[in-house]
């Protein structure tokens, strides 16, 4: 299908009345893309303000079997919300309310397209806590981070956004509304329909409403910013943390490559000396972070470090700004980047550093590895330049030996971001026969036509 018939426009065009329906390039142009910057024109793009339209375009579709694309915000850096073959992107942001808070329930009722960091002010307001952190909090939406199943800073001690969602709604192809879970913390009646829409990148319906799990707010929290001399001696450091019987909030790390980087930016308050770095996070009571940070900067000494700053109160932000940095100075040592977020077990990392370094020396490249320590989740960000071509094969070279060397250490191609489209081609290393087998029927079930978010990989 090239474009849409005069027929095609005129339903949608009574479905999503004025600007609730766009069909100009120049309109949907910004549709076509989302932060994995690769792009493909959609024929039309709906913002639906009600379920009601989501299951007439739903039922619609499902009929004249024209490819849906959910997208919310757009920062998947994988390119799960690219129209990849012609068909409607369903952009979420008009269902944006937030339905209820409830602080005996503790739950919060939303609808999929708010954004999460706007969720985390309101419950904290209450005094209650939403604990999945993805980076891009501030601008990504609580339907996307489900669609993904997000994780975060704070994934190694509260667990990532499966975790938190206990009931939604989503409408099927065909218009059919699923209702699954609801307010009980605990269910264990049939199969967890509602965890089998975490992490599906809108491949099996659409979600309208979501009822997510809240915690009561910890007091308070502190944070300590540490240097090494070495990668070794900056995961020696994070198992003293563990040894000493503590639990971080966050606990992230920072090669030298990554620092260089900071370096660069001027966003680094590390001395020249720190070649790598650990940043975490305690929380709790105000006497409980007290004690915590104590024992935290005791453990930490025994890996003897160069350099150790503790952050509170208004201090604390800013060496988590120098986390939040990383992103835009990555840029400061080539204009492109491959960025993947390889898994593995939380004793394999520093082994999965020094492979990824060897792999940047065997192929002249510059390969920044940072991230989530505790929960195993390490970002290698492949730098180099695109138009020199050399560079750019061997880029892609390193790419599928950093998925190789992940999985021979037991890990996943993928700790939050997906597959998607960058790494369709690599599910295959990952998933045997059986198991895609096995997942396409469960499309299926839902999905008979194969309408949702098509040309994914699986
Ligand atoms: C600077 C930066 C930092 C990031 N940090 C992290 C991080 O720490 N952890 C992490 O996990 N990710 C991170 N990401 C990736 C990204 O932010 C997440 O994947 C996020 O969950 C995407 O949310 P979104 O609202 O932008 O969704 P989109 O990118 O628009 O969509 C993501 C997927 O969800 C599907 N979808 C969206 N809404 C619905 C719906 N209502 N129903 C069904 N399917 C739907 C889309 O089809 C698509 O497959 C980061 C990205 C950036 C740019």
């Amino acid at each position: 299908m090239e474009n849409l018939t005069p027929e095609q426009e005129t339903f949608l065009a009574d479905l999503f009345p004025s600007d609730a329906l766009l069909l100009r390039p120049e309109q949907t142009a910004v549709f076509s893309t989302d932060a994995s910057r690769l792009r493909a024109a959609p024929l039309a793009v709906v913002r639906p303000k009600n379920r009601e339209q989501v299951a007439e375009l739903l039922h619609w579709a499902h009929s004249e079997r024209i490819p849906i694309y959910p997208r919310a915000r757009g920062t998947g850096t994988v390119g799960n919300a690219v129209p990849a073959k012609p068909g409607i992107v369903i952009s979420m942001l008009a269902m944006n309310r937030i339905l209820d808070i409830d602080d005996r329930d503790f739950v919060a009722v939303v609808e999929p397209g708010v954004v999460t960091g706007d969720l985390q002010r309101t419950v904290s307001e209450r005094n209650m806590f939403y604990p999945p952190d993805p980076a891009s909090s501030g601008f990504s939406t609580v339907g996307g981070n489900v669609s993904t199943c997000a994780g975060g800073l704070r994934a190694v001690k509260y667990g990532v956004t499966r975790d938190y969602v206990l009931g939604l709604e989503a409408i099927l192809p065909g218009g059919r509304a699923l209702r699954s879970g609801g307010r009980a913390h605990k269910d264990v009646v049939g199969l967890d329909l509602t965890r089998l829409f975490v992490g599906s990148a809108g491949k099996l319906g659409v979600i309208t409403e979501l009822t997510l799990k809240l915690l009561p707010k910890p007091e308070t929290t502190a944070s300590v910013l540490a240097g090494f001399p070495d990668i070794r001696r900056a995961m020696d450091g994070a198992a003293a943390i563990f040894r000493a019987g503590m639990l971080p909030a966050a606990l992230e790390f920072m090669d030298k490559a990554t620092l260089t980087a900071l370096d660069i930016a001027g966003t680094s308050p590390l001395p020249k000396e720190a070649q790598a770095a650990l940043l975490v996070r305690v929380d709790g009571s105000e006497a409980v972070v007290n004690a915590e940070t104590d024992r935290l900067q005791a453990a930490l000494q025994k890996a003897r470090p160069v350099h150790l700053m503790t952050g509170r109160d208004e201090n604390e932000e800013a060496l988590w700004d120098v986390r939040r940095g990383i992103s835009p100075a990555s840029f400061h040592l080539k204009p492109d980047k491959l960025g993947e977020d390889i898994a593995v077990p939380r004793g394999k990392v520093a082994e999965a550093v020094e492979g990824v370094h060897a792999i940047a020396a065997k192929y002249n490249l510059t390969i920044m590895c940072f991230g989530h320590l505790g929960d195993g989740n390490i970002h290698v960000n492949t730098m180099y330049n695109a138009s020199w071509p050399e560079e750019a094969d061997n880029a892609a070279m390193a790419k599928g030996e950093i998925f190789r060397l992940a999985l021979s250490l037991g890990g996943s191609i993928s700790g939050e971001h997906g597959t998607g489209l960058t790494k369709a081609a690599y599910v295959d290393l990952q998933l045997d026969a059986d198991q895609q087998a096995l997942m396409a029927d469960i499309k299926r079930i839902f999905d008979p036509h194969g309408i949702m978010n098509p040309g994914k990989g699986w």
